[in-house]
């Protein structure tokens, strides 16, 4: 872990290790609250602006990805930053990757646009 924060040009200190560890050893999305709820329980507490600030710096670096959802009316950290949409699960609470190829957007109709970049995050349950 130590190397990967280094590599991104970020010194490896305790705090940054141990949220890098809840955060990037396996794919999850997440806020930041629900960082600063793990962070307050362990033995040594991180405080919530430390969290915050860590996780800013890992999307600064690239490590993590953040977007805003007005549907969720939160913002979600992301350890996959790879291109993808989402599909919140309504029944589970629970937001999953979607593979682009798996969604169609046409954006002929918008004309005088280059579009760079598409976030889509869809609402569902399993039928
Ligand atoms: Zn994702």
């Amino acid at each position: 872990m130590n190397q990967l924060l280094e590599k991104r040009g970020l010194r490896a200190t305790p705090h940054r290790v141990r949220i890098a560890q809840k955060v990037l050893q396996e794919h999850c999305h997440f806020t930041a609250e629900d960082i600063c709820g793990w962070a307050g329980g362990l033995k040594k507490r991180l405080s919530r602006a430390t969290v915050y600030n860590i996780l800013n710096e890992f999307v600064a670096v690239g490590l993590l990805k953040s977007f805003y959802s007005s549907a969720l009316g939160k913002t979600i950290y992301d350890s996959n930053t790879e291109n993808h949409f989402h599909l919140y699960d309504t029944d589970k609470d629970q937001i999953l990757d979607v593979d682009p190829s798996l969604v169609t957007v046409n954006t002929s109709g918008l004309k005088g646009y280059r579009i760079d970049q598409i976030e889509i995050l869809m609402k569902g349950r399993r039928r």
